[in-house]
Protein backbone atom coordinates (compact mmCIF):
# COMPACT_ATOMS: atom_id res chain seq x y z
CA UNK A 1 0.00 0.00 0.00
CA UNK A 2 1.06 3.65 -0.91
CA UNK A 3 2.45 5.52 2.27
CA UNK A 4 1.86 9.13 2.08
CA UNK A 5 2.93 11.52 5.18
CA UNK A 6 1.39 15.17 4.85
CA UNK A 7 2.09 15.60 8.73
CA UNK A 8 5.29 17.85 7.76
CA UNK A 9 3.79 20.19 10.94
CA UNK A 10 4.32 17.57 13.46
CA UNK A 11 7.88 16.42 12.36
CA UNK A 12 9.95 16.20 9.06
CA UNK A 13 11.73 13.14 7.68
CA UNK A 14 15.18 14.01 7.99
CA UNK A 15 17.53 14.39 5.26
CA UNK A 16 19.92 12.06 4.04
CA UNK A 17 22.81 14.48 3.77
CA UNK A 18 22.14 15.28 7.04
CA UNK A 19 22.48 11.82 7.93
CA UNK A 20 26.21 11.15 5.95
CA UNK A 21 27.22 14.83 8.24
CA UNK A 22 25.65 13.35 11.51
CA UNK A 23 27.05 9.54 10.39
CA UNK A 24 30.43 10.94 9.93
CA UNK A 25 31.05 12.61 13.24
CA UNK A 26 29.65 9.76 15.33
CA UNK A 27 32.38 7.49 13.48
CA UNK A 28 34.55 10.05 13.93
CA UNK A 29 34.75 12.05 17.05
CA UNK A 30 33.79 11.43 20.60
CA UNK A 31 35.51 13.59 22.55
CA UNK A 32 33.56 15.96 25.52
CA UNK A 33 33.85 19.69 23.82
CA UNK A 34 34.76 20.91 27.45
CA UNK A 35 37.85 18.50 27.48
CA UNK A 36 41.00 20.66 26.81
CA UNK A 37 42.96 17.81 24.75
CA UNK A 38 42.70 17.04 21.14
CA UNK A 39 39.66 15.03 21.10
CA UNK A 40 37.61 17.61 22.91
CA UNK A 41 39.08 20.61 20.65
CA UNK A 42 37.55 18.55 17.79
CA UNK A 43 34.23 18.42 18.99
CA UNK A 44 34.37 21.74 20.52
CA UNK A 45 35.58 23.19 16.81
CA UNK A 46 32.56 21.31 15.37
CA UNK A 47 29.99 23.29 17.35
CA UNK A 48 31.63 26.90 16.90
CA UNK A 49 31.60 26.04 13.35
CA UNK A 50 28.11 24.80 13.18
CA UNK A 51 26.88 28.05 15.21
CA UNK A 52 29.64 30.41 13.06
CA UNK A 53 27.68 28.76 10.03
CA UNK A 54 23.48 29.41 11.56
CA UNK A 55 24.82 32.76 12.71
CA UNK A 56 25.75 33.93 9.17
CA UNK A 57 22.89 33.17 7.43
CA UNK A 58 20.64 35.07 10.22
CA UNK A 59 23.12 38.05 9.94
CA UNK A 60 23.93 37.84 13.60
CA UNK A 61 26.96 37.17 15.75
CA UNK A 62 27.77 33.74 16.78
CA UNK A 63 27.17 34.71 20.09
CA UNK A 64 23.66 35.38 20.31
CA UNK A 65 23.22 32.00 18.87
CA UNK A 66 22.51 29.15 21.94
CA UNK A 67 21.71 25.78 21.12
CA UNK A 68 19.25 24.07 22.55
CA UNK A 69 17.08 20.61 22.93
CA UNK A 70 14.46 22.15 20.65
CA UNK A 71 11.58 24.36 20.05
CA UNK A 72 10.24 23.55 23.46
CA UNK A 73 13.07 24.49 25.40
CA UNK A 74 13.89 27.81 23.46
CA UNK A 75 10.44 28.67 24.00
CA UNK A 76 10.93 28.48 28.10
CA UNK A 77 14.04 30.02 27.89
CA UNK A 78 13.04 33.25 26.38
CA UNK A 79 9.79 33.39 28.40
CA UNK A 80 11.51 32.57 32.04
CA UNK A 81 14.54 33.69 31.34
CA UNK A 82 13.30 37.77 30.55
CA UNK A 83 10.68 37.19 32.88
CA UNK A 84 12.60 36.76 35.59
CA UNK A 85 16.29 38.59 34.30
CA UNK A 86 14.83 41.92 33.37
CA UNK A 87 11.44 42.25 35.58
CA UNK A 88 8.84 41.67 33.30
CA UNK A 89 5.81 42.58 34.56
CA UNK A 90 2.98 42.11 31.94
CA UNK A 91 3.56 38.81 29.28
CA UNK A 92 1.30 39.53 26.40
CA UNK A 93 0.54 36.36 24.21
CA UNK A 94 -2.68 35.12 21.92
CA UNK A 95 -4.54 31.88 22.52
CA UNK A 96 -3.15 30.41 19.33
CA UNK A 97 0.47 30.09 20.60
CA UNK A 98 1.81 26.45 20.55
CA UNK A 99 1.33 24.91 24.09
CA UNK A 100 5.54 25.44 24.83
CA UNK A 101 4.56 29.41 24.88
CA UNK A 102 1.05 29.28 25.95
CA UNK A 103 1.66 26.51 29.71
CA UNK A 104 5.18 28.53 30.26
CA UNK A 105 2.61 31.42 30.66
CA UNK A 106 0.12 30.21 32.53
CA UNK A 107 2.59 28.83 34.72
CA UNK A 108 4.43 32.36 35.84
CA UNK A 109 1.03 33.58 35.61
CA UNK A 110 0.06 30.90 38.39
CA UNK A 111 3.05 32.13 40.22
CA UNK A 112 2.25 35.18 40.51
CA UNK A 113 5.51 36.36 38.50
CA UNK A 114 3.37 38.05 35.58
CA UNK A 115 0.08 39.29 35.13
CA UNK A 116 -1.07 37.58 31.80
CA UNK A 117 -2.58 39.62 28.64
CA UNK A 118 -4.14 37.95 25.21
CA UNK A 119 -4.17 39.83 21.91
CA UNK A 120 -7.75 39.30 20.09
CA UNK A 121 -7.64 36.78 17.01
CA UNK A 122 -9.70 37.66 14.14
CA UNK A 123 -12.39 34.51 12.51
CA UNK A 124 -9.43 34.46 9.95
CA UNK A 125 -6.98 33.66 12.72
CA UNK A 126 -4.55 36.91 12.65
CA UNK A 127 -3.75 38.69 15.92
CA UNK A 128 -5.19 41.97 16.58
CA UNK A 129 -2.39 44.56 16.06
CA UNK A 130 -4.65 47.16 16.98
CA UNK A 131 -5.55 45.55 20.25
CA UNK A 132 -1.98 44.71 20.64
CA UNK A 133 -1.17 48.06 20.35
CA UNK A 134 -3.75 49.03 23.54
CA UNK A 135 -2.48 46.25 25.33
CA UNK A 136 1.26 47.78 24.97
CA UNK A 137 0.12 51.19 25.67
CA UNK A 138 -1.60 50.04 29.33
CA UNK A 139 1.23 47.76 30.27
CA UNK A 140 4.79 49.02 30.61
CA UNK A 141 7.59 46.27 31.41
CA UNK A 142 5.64 44.05 29.08
CA UNK A 143 7.29 40.51 26.74
CA UNK A 144 5.29 40.35 23.98
CA UNK A 145 5.70 36.41 22.60
CA UNK A 146 3.93 35.79 19.52
CA UNK A 147 4.56 32.86 16.92
CA UNK A 148 5.61 33.97 13.16
CA UNK A 149 3.33 31.04 11.94
CA UNK A 150 0.38 29.21 13.37
CA UNK A 151 1.50 25.18 12.93
CA UNK A 152 -2.24 24.40 13.00
CA UNK A 153 -3.73 26.72 10.64
CA UNK A 154 -0.73 28.35 9.14
CA UNK A 155 -1.58 32.18 9.74
CA UNK A 156 1.74 34.29 9.23
CA UNK A 157 2.40 37.12 11.59
CA UNK A 158 3.87 40.27 10.17
CA UNK A 159 6.97 39.97 12.11
CA UNK A 160 8.37 43.51 11.49
CA UNK A 161 4.90 45.38 12.10
CA UNK A 162 4.66 43.66 15.81
CA UNK A 163 8.76 44.15 16.42
CA UNK A 164 8.63 47.80 15.87
CA UNK A 165 5.49 48.51 17.75
CA UNK A 166 7.33 46.58 20.74
CA UNK A 167 10.31 49.20 20.19
CA UNK A 168 7.75 51.90 20.30
CA UNK A 169 6.75 51.10 23.88
CA UNK A 170 9.61 49.54 24.98
CA UNK A 171 8.32 46.21 25.24
CA UNK A 172 10.37 43.05 24.40
CA UNK A 173 9.55 40.96 21.87
CA UNK A 174 9.61 36.85 21.36
CA UNK A 175 8.86 35.21 18.76
CA UNK A 176 8.04 31.16 18.38
CA UNK A 177 9.63 30.43 14.94
CA UNK A 178 9.57 26.90 14.78
CA UNK A 179 7.35 26.59 11.77
CA UNK A 180 8.86 28.96 9.60
CA UNK A 181 12.83 28.75 10.47
CA UNK A 182 14.92 27.65 7.56
CA UNK A 183 11.13 27.88 5.46
CA UNK A 184 11.94 31.76 4.61
CA UNK A 185 15.27 33.63 4.90
CA UNK A 186 15.51 36.09 8.26
CA UNK A 187 18.11 38.57 8.06
CA UNK A 188 17.73 39.59 11.97
CA UNK A 189 20.10 43.07 11.75
CA UNK A 190 16.90 44.35 10.01
CA UNK A 191 14.34 42.40 12.03
CA UNK A 192 13.47 43.79 15.25
CA UNK A 193 13.40 40.97 17.33
CA UNK A 194 14.64 40.20 20.45
CA UNK A 195 14.36 36.21 20.83
CA UNK A 196 13.50 33.41 18.09
CA UNK A 197 13.01 29.79 18.74
CA UNK A 198 14.15 27.24 16.80
CA UNK A 199 13.54 23.34 15.80
CA UNK A 200 15.50 21.27 13.39
CA UNK A 201 13.32 18.80 13.22
CA UNK A 202 10.81 20.89 11.22
CA UNK A 203 13.47 21.21 8.38
CA UNK A 204 14.69 17.52 7.81
CA UNK A 205 17.20 18.29 10.68
CA UNK A 206 17.39 15.51 13.79
CA UNK A 207 15.01 15.65 16.75
CA UNK A 208 16.10 17.00 20.16
CA UNK A 209 18.17 20.15 18.48
CA UNK A 210 17.29 23.83 18.27
CA UNK A 211 18.70 26.84 18.95
CA UNK A 212 16.93 30.06 20.76
CA UNK A 213 18.49 33.58 19.10
CA UNK A 214 19.19 35.90 21.98
CA UNK A 215 19.95 39.85 21.03
CA UNK A 216 23.43 40.78 22.63
CA UNK A 217 21.09 43.59 24.29
CA UNK A 218 19.83 41.27 26.77
CA UNK A 219 21.56 40.75 29.91
CA UNK A 220 19.97 36.85 30.73
CA UNK A 221 20.82 34.28 33.53
CA UNK A 222 20.45 30.64 32.43
CA UNK A 223 17.61 28.26 33.02
CA UNK A 224 19.70 25.44 33.30
CA UNK A 225 22.20 25.32 35.70
CA UNK A 226 25.65 23.27 35.53
CA UNK A 227 28.87 23.20 33.77
CA UNK A 228 29.88 26.13 31.70
CA UNK A 229 28.71 24.80 28.33
CA UNK A 230 26.89 27.76 26.06
CA UNK A 231 29.13 30.32 27.33
CA UNK A 232 27.75 29.76 30.55
CA UNK A 233 24.27 29.90 29.35
CA UNK A 234 23.13 26.43 29.28
CA UNK A 235 24.39 23.99 31.44
CA UNK A 236 24.87 20.35 30.15
CA UNK A 237 27.21 18.42 27.68
CA UNK A 238 26.33 19.64 24.46
CA UNK A 239 24.07 17.46 21.75
CA UNK A 240 27.34 17.24 19.45
CA UNK A 241 25.59 15.19 16.63
CA UNK A 242 21.89 16.74 16.89
CA UNK A 243 24.01 20.07 16.61
CA UNK A 244 26.22 19.28 13.72
CA UNK A 245 22.53 18.05 11.84
CA UNK A 246 20.97 20.98 12.88
CA UNK A 247 23.60 23.03 11.00
CA UNK A 248 23.68 21.03 8.15
CA UNK A 249 20.29 20.73 7.88
CA UNK A 250 19.98 24.72 8.16
CA UNK A 251 22.16 25.59 5.40
CA UNK A 252 20.70 22.60 2.60
CA UNK A 253 17.48 24.70 3.46
CA UNK A 254 18.65 28.17 3.24
CA UNK A 255 20.81 27.09 -0.07
CA UNK A 256 17.29 26.47 -1.86
CA UNK A 257 14.33 28.14 0.22
CA UNK A 258 13.12 29.89 -2.86
CA UNK A 259 12.36 26.81 -4.85
CA UNK A 260 11.59 24.78 -1.90
CA UNK A 261 8.95 27.72 -1.30
CA UNK A 262 7.73 27.16 -4.76
CA UNK A 263 7.59 23.71 -4.70
CA UNK A 264 5.77 23.07 -1.60
CA UNK A 265 3.02 26.07 -2.05
CA UNK A 266 2.29 24.92 -5.08
CA UNK A 267 1.10 21.17 -3.59
CA UNK A 268 -0.60 23.00 -1.11
CA UNK A 269 -2.56 25.48 -4.11
CA UNK A 270 -3.38 21.84 -6.04
CA UNK A 271 -4.60 20.50 -2.77
CA UNK A 272 -6.96 23.75 -1.94
CA UNK A 273 -8.45 23.32 -5.50
CA UNK A 274 -9.03 19.88 -6.27
CA UNK A 275 -10.52 20.10 -2.46
CA UNK A 276 -12.89 23.15 -3.34
CA UNK A 277 -13.45 21.44 -6.69
CA UNK A 278 -14.28 17.76 -5.87
CA UNK A 279 -15.82 18.34 -1.70
CA UNK A 280 -19.21 20.05 -1.59
CA UNK A 281 -19.09 21.87 1.57
CA UNK A 282 -15.69 21.89 1.88
CA UNK A 283 -13.48 25.26 3.68
CA UNK A 284 -10.41 26.22 4.99
CA UNK A 285 -9.67 27.16 8.78
CA UNK A 286 -7.14 30.06 9.03
CA UNK A 287 -6.34 32.43 5.82
CA UNK A 288 -5.47 29.62 3.57
CA UNK A 289 -5.25 31.10 0.54
CA UNK A 290 -4.36 34.46 2.28
CA UNK A 291 -0.92 35.59 4.39
CA UNK A 292 -0.62 31.56 5.32
CA UNK A 293 2.43 29.81 5.59
CA UNK A 294 2.97 27.46 2.61
CA UNK A 295 3.75 23.78 4.06
CA UNK A 296 0.37 23.93 5.99
CA UNK A 297 -3.53 23.47 5.36
CA UNK A 298 -6.08 23.18 7.78
CA UNK A 299 -9.05 21.94 5.89
CA UNK A 300 -12.93 22.05 7.30
CA UNK A 301 -14.83 19.00 5.82
CA UNK A 302 -18.78 18.83 5.37
CA UNK A 303 -19.85 17.39 8.56
CA UNK A 304 -20.10 13.30 8.68
CA UNK A 305 -21.20 10.54 10.87
CA UNK A 306 -17.95 9.67 10.44
CA UNK A 307 -16.07 12.19 11.73
CA UNK A 308 -14.71 10.30 14.64
CA UNK A 309 -12.91 7.72 12.26
CA UNK A 310 -11.60 10.10 9.74
CA UNK A 311 -7.86 10.16 10.68
CA UNK A 312 -8.39 6.43 11.10
CA UNK A 313 -9.67 5.48 8.15
CA UNK A 314 -7.01 7.73 5.81
CA UNK A 315 -4.68 6.07 8.12
CA UNK A 316 -5.56 2.36 7.08
CA UNK A 317 -5.24 3.98 3.20
CA UNK A 318 -1.33 5.12 4.46
CA UNK A 319 -2.41 8.35 4.94
CA UNK A 320 -0.57 10.62 7.65
CA UNK A 321 -1.96 13.66 8.29
CA UNK A 322 -3.01 15.34 11.36
CA UNK A 323 -6.37 16.39 13.28
CA UNK A 324 -5.01 19.16 15.10
CA UNK A 325 -1.13 20.10 16.86
CA UNK A 326 1.46 17.09 16.86
CA UNK A 327 0.90 16.99 20.45
CA UNK A 328 -3.29 15.78 20.05
CA UNK A 329 -2.87 14.32 16.97
CA UNK A 330 -4.85 10.80 16.93
CA UNK A 331 -6.64 12.38 19.57
CA UNK A 332 -8.75 14.86 18.78
CA UNK A 333 -9.58 16.35 22.05
CA UNK A 334 -10.76 19.43 20.76
CA UNK A 335 -7.91 22.13 18.94
CA UNK A 336 -7.74 25.29 21.12
CA UNK A 337 -6.60 27.05 17.66
CA UNK A 338 -9.56 26.29 16.29
CA UNK A 339 -11.80 26.91 18.81
CA UNK A 340 -10.23 30.41 19.51
CA UNK A 341 -11.10 31.26 16.03
CA UNK A 342 -14.39 30.07 16.33
CA UNK A 343 -13.71 27.42 13.84
CA UNK A 344 -17.49 25.16 13.16
CA UNK A 345 -16.26 22.34 16.20
CA UNK A 346 -19.34 20.27 14.55
CA UNK A 347 -17.48 19.81 11.18
CA UNK A 348 -13.96 17.59 11.18
CA UNK A 349 -11.18 19.57 10.49
CA UNK A 350 -7.89 17.89 9.20
CA UNK A 351 -4.32 19.65 8.76
CA UNK A 352 -2.25 18.40 5.85
CA UNK A 353 1.18 19.59 6.06
CA UNK A 354 3.61 19.54 3.39
CA UNK A 355 7.27 18.89 2.56
CA UNK A 356 10.09 19.25 -0.25
CA UNK A 357 10.29 15.93 -0.19
CA UNK A 358 6.35 15.24 -1.20
CA UNK A 359 5.35 14.28 -4.56
CA UNK A 360 2.25 15.63 -6.60
CA UNK A 361 1.44 12.15 -7.25
CA UNK A 362 0.89 12.03 -3.03
CA UNK A 363 -0.99 14.72 -2.56
CA UNK A 364 -3.31 13.55 -5.52
CA UNK A 365 -3.77 9.99 -4.04
CA UNK A 366 -4.85 12.00 -0.57
CA UNK A 367 -7.35 14.15 -2.24
CA UNK A 368 -8.72 10.64 -3.97
CA UNK A 369 -9.02 8.76 -0.79
CA UNK A 370 -10.74 12.18 1.16
CA UNK A 371 -13.07 12.08 -1.40
CA UNK A 372 -14.43 8.57 -1.64
CA UNK A 373 -14.72 8.93 1.71
CA UNK A 374 -16.93 11.93 1.19
CA UNK A 375 -18.65 10.53 -1.62
N1 LIG B 1 6.50 25.73 18.64
C1 LIG B 1 5.83 25.36 17.55
C2 LIG B 1 5.09 26.39 16.76
C3 LIG B 1 5.80 24.03 17.13
O1 LIG B 1 5.12 23.67 16.04
C4 LIG B 1 6.52 23.08 17.90
C5 LIG B 1 6.47 21.65 17.54
O2 LIG B 1 5.43 21.08 17.27
C6 LIG B 1 7.22 23.52 19.04
C7 LIG B 1 7.19 24.85 19.37
C8 LIG B 1 8.01 22.57 19.87
O3 LIG B 1 9.23 22.22 19.25
P1 LIG B 1 10.03 20.92 19.71
O4 LIG B 1 9.28 19.74 19.21
O5 LIG B 1 11.36 21.06 19.03
O6 LIG B 1 10.15 20.99 21.18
Amino acid sequence: MQKVYLDNAATTPIDPEVVKAMHQVMLEDFGNPSSLHFFGRKTRALIEKSRRSIAEQLNVSAGEIFFTSGGTEADNMAIWQTVIDHGIKHLITSPIEHHAVLHTAQELEKRGLVQLHFVKVDAAGHVDVHHLEELLQHNSKALVTLMHANNEIGNLLDLSRVGNLCKKYDALFHSDTVQTMAHYTFDLQKLPVDMISCSAHKFHGPKGSGFIYLSSDLQVKPLIYGGSQERNMRGGTENLYGIVGLAKAFEIANQEVQTHQKYVQSLKTYMIDWLEQHIKGVSFNGDAKGNSLYTVLNVCLPKTDKAEMLLYLLDIKGIACSAGSACTSGANTGSHVLKAINSDMQRPSLRFSFSRMNTLEEVKYACSVIKSIFN
